[in-house]
């Protein structure tokens, strides 16, 4: 039987303080992923707290399939802190790149500096991912293959691909109507992420699910691609002419006024500006505090 495939985006979890524009603070909605045959099925980046594995849950268990694997498509904490939740709720192995588990204890590491102080109700999340031969695995008699694509919004960003779908998962690749997180390519710039952007459009994807996106829009690959390159050109643009991270916050908001996510347009311009303002510095601990 051919695949399908179904995609839940969740709601952010409660968050105090606001931003600089008065708005309220809030994360990006986060997109999952299931991928289904007649009988098994596999999804992906199951999100962050207790609440949400409940929801997501729900929804996984509504599709009456067996759930076999959960694939992860990054180490950032929002897209797998809740995988563990799931995987005993369903039984399922946890997969991921050997790149991705090791950024995995990174953001393990890094919770109670950053993740805990900002959000309630993250279960305990120990890394129990694995790795799969050649990156690749199965579903139903189907291919689906873990590409790595190098540093994009972190460092060891991986995609999966499913060729007979014509679907790349393309986490934090790829993103469709919300800001993206730009404080990691405070030093060096974007290059490695174009790099990126061009290797998840050399598989040919006609559909791209990404791991922020705004659930009004379409799955369109060739449209999500080129918005994502062009948000980077904009944003060398602003870094160009924004002589401030309040200038730059306010200059987005202006080019992109749909943009979901405007707490992650805020940290990333408290970073960026922030490693330029103090040159010599250590560079993780800006990047960190630009989120508190
Ligand atoms: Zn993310």
């Amino acid at each position: 039987m051919d695949l399908s495939y179904d995609v839940f985006v969740n709601d952010p979890p409660p968050q105090d303080g606001f931003l600089p524009n008065g708005e309220p603070k809030r994360f990006s909605p986060m997109a999952s992923t299931l991928i289904y045959g007649r009988e098994d099925a596999v999804l992906t980046d199951p999100g962050m707290t207790k609440d949400q594995a409940r929801v997501l849950g729900d929804w996984v268990a509504a599709r009456g399939r067996n759930l076999t694997d959960i694939f992860i498509t990054h180490g950032h904490g929002d897209h797998w802190f809740a995988a563990g939740l799931l995987a005993e709720r369903f039984g399922a192995r946890v997969v991921a790149s050997a790149g991705t588990i090791a950024q995995m204890q990174g953001s393990v590491a890094s919770r109670p500096l950053l993740w805990d102080k900002l959000y309630q109700g993250i279960p305990p999340s120990p890394v129990t991912a694995v790795t799969v031969p050649d990156n690749r695995f199965v579903l139903e008699g189907h291919d689906l293959v873990i590409v790595e694509v190098g540093h994009a919004d972190a460092s060891d960003n991986t995609v999966l691909h499913i060729p007979d779908l014509g679907l790349v998962i393309a986490g934090d690749v790829i993103y469709n109507g919300v800001h993206m997180y730009l404080g990691q390519s405070a030093v060096g710039g974007f290059g490695p992420w174009r790099d990126a952007i061009g290797k998840v459009e050399a598989l040919g994807p006609r559909h791209i699910v990404c791991g922020h996106q705004d659930s009004r829009l379409d799955d369109d690959a060739k449209r999500t691609i080129e918005h994502t390159r062009h948000y980077l050109d904009d944003a060398d643009e602003l870094l160009r002419i924004e002589n401030t991270a309040v200038g730059y916050f306010n200059a987005k908001i202006e080019r992109y006024p749909d943009y979901l996510g405007q707490l992650i347009l805020w940290v990333t311009a408290r970073a960026l500006y922030g490693v330029r303002e103090h040159p010599g510095e250590d560079v993780g601990r800006i990047v960190l505090s630009s989120w508190l």
